[in-house]
């Protein structure tokens, strides 16, 4: 097939307005929010359906071409990008509607494209949350590449992440039929469980990075808006006792949906920002929020957090920086830091850990910094450590800006690329667990994954993907 028989086929499926090969259109998808600069696709498609995203896999299958899927386009980690050339870039965002509230069967069905800003907004006028209330970049991220990649965000530590709360999933399998996985399957039930219908075939799509199929729709649990919120801050002398508080307020919570703890690093950085001068001297902060259906309960959790707070030797603040996190969940500069070539990025790390590792990893963190200084001192702006509770266990954010332009400098690029896949291994050495982990951490991770745990992987893509057309290039296939 021809470039011009391909886009024929292309427009026969959605019409012209919504198939592209257009080069300044092309170029608006070489990058995602991180460093990672992939190749201009060939064409650019636009599906308004399940059923059309079917049929362009169809052609796709027929020609042997590759396909990339993207919803916001807002990981960091090169995996919404294409890899090589001659590729069908598929964008989601026209997928956008919500499909039912089901306030009986307590959940919300999205087609997969709709950012988290949209939903949270329609969700909110009916009086509910999905609980874990998106990532912060949510008024560009879609609900499906959250659950694409094991997002989260806010409301983790009652609610964990988006895969904690889905139900079930519709997919086009890579070689075009639809599916739905979840009580949906049973042809007489609601959207309302997910397991019970043999293996958990939701789970196999889900941090999948799009290799097993296109999320069309996502159906999630949804939970009533809390009547009472209550925040808590308290300040530390001494970093360790800050730690030992995050850990203790960890294992009794039932409701605070944010348990945070910043490193004597962090506060120090926000001490010197406007505002926050009172935290000068302080070496380690703990704050959240509390949400609960009575002002009672959530003061209960609270007299709960305030005593241990007391017994390590905590102060506590007005809680303004709490209030800010919960009210400002979607950070607004996100849409604009990939547009904006010539500014800085935040080489983000995001990772899960083990509850009781947090001393062990800040540690060694420290002590890797030390060890590459000299690009550390002279490249970032290193702000410090922040750890949030997720459920039982905790995920961790190492804060560094990297003011460089470097798009105008080659050389930024490759230490840049250099220092982070240093930092990852680190992580994943140390037994840290990342989410989206994309065509960066995804190769380094696959390198140290068992043999047997690849093959098994590739057996499963091969059977789903015979010619390899979706996403090919993650996770070292
Ligand atoms: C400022 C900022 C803050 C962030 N905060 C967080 C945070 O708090 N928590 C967090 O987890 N992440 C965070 N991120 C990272 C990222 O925004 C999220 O992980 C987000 O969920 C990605 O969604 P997306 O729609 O942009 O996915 P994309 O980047 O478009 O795609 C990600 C992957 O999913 C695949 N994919 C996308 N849609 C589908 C689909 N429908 N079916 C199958 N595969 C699909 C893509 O091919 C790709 O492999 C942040 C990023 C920025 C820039």
């Amino acid at each position: 097939m021809t470039k011009a028989s391909l886009e024929a086929a292309l427009n026969e499926i959605l019409t012209e307005r919504y198939v592209s090969n257009d080069p300044n259109v092309a170029i608006a998808y070489v990058r995602d929010t991180g460093i990672f600069e992939g190749f201009p696709p060939e064409e650019v498609v636009r599906p308004g359906s399940a059923e059309e995203v079917s049929e362009i896999l169809k052609v796709a299958n027929a020609e042997r071409k590759p396909v990339v899927i993207r919803g916001g386009g807002s990981t960091y980690t090169g995996s919404c990008v294409p890899l090589m050339e001659g590729t069908i870039l598929m964008d989601l965002t026209r997928l956008d509607d919500v499909v039912e509230i089901d306030e009986g069967a307590r959940s919300i069905t999205v087609q997969a494209g709709i950012n988290w800003g949209k939903m949270m907004t329609i969700l909110r006028q009916r009086g509910y949350t999905p609980g874990m209330t998106g990532p912060g970049s949510g008024w560009t991220a879609t609900v499906g590449g959250s659950a694409s990649v094991a997002s989260t965000g806010g409301g983790r530590a009652k609610f964990g992440g988006i895969c904690d709360q889905i139900l079930g999933l519709q997919v086009v399998l890579p070689t075009g039929e639809i599916i739905r996985t979840g009580s949906r399957v049973n042809p007489y039930a609601k959207a309302f469980c997910r397991y019970g219908l043999g293996p958990d075939m939701t789970g196999l799509f889900l941090g999948d990075h799009g290799i097993f199929g296109v999320k069309t729709e996502v159906t999630m649990r949804i939970h009533p808006l809390a009547k009472s919120v209550v925040h808590f801050e308290y300040a530390f002398r001494s970093e360790e006792k800050a730690i030992e508080t995050f850990a203790e307020l960890g294992k009794v919570n039932e409701l605070a949906t944010s348990i945070n703890f910043y490193d004597a690093d962090y506060v120090s950085y926000s001490a010197r920002r406007p505002g926050y001068a009172h935290l000068s001297g302080v070496e380690g902060e703990v704050l959240g929020t509390i949400t609960a259906q009575s002002e009672k309960l959530a003061l209960a959790q609270k007299e709960v957090f305030d005593e241990i707070a007391r017994k390590h030797g905590g102060e506590e603040l007005e809680p303004k920086r709490a209030k800010h996190a919960y009210e400002n969940t979607f950070f607004p500069y996100n849409t604009y830091f990939w547009m904006r070539r010539d500014s800085g990025i935040y080489l983000c790390l995001a990772n899960q850990n083990s509850a009781d590792s947090l001393p062990r990893v800040i540690r060694g963190y420290r002590d890797f910094l030390k060890a590459h200084r000299d690009v550390v001192d002279k490249y970032f702006e290193y702000q410090g450590i922040t750890v949030q509770t997720y459920m039982r266990h905790i995920t961790m954010s190492a804060r560094r800006y990297l003011p460089w332009k470097f798009d105008m400098d080659p050389e930024a690029r490759r230490i840049a690329m250099d220092f982070w896949t240093k930092e990852i291994d680190f992580f994943i050495r140390n037994g840290a667990v990342h989410y989206w982990i994309g065509k960066i951490v995804g190769d380094r991770l696959y390198i140290l994954v068992s043999k047997e745990y690849h093959e098994f992987l590739k057996r499963v893509k091969r059977a789903l993907d015979p010619n390899g057309i979706l996403n090919p290039g993650l996770f070292l296939l």
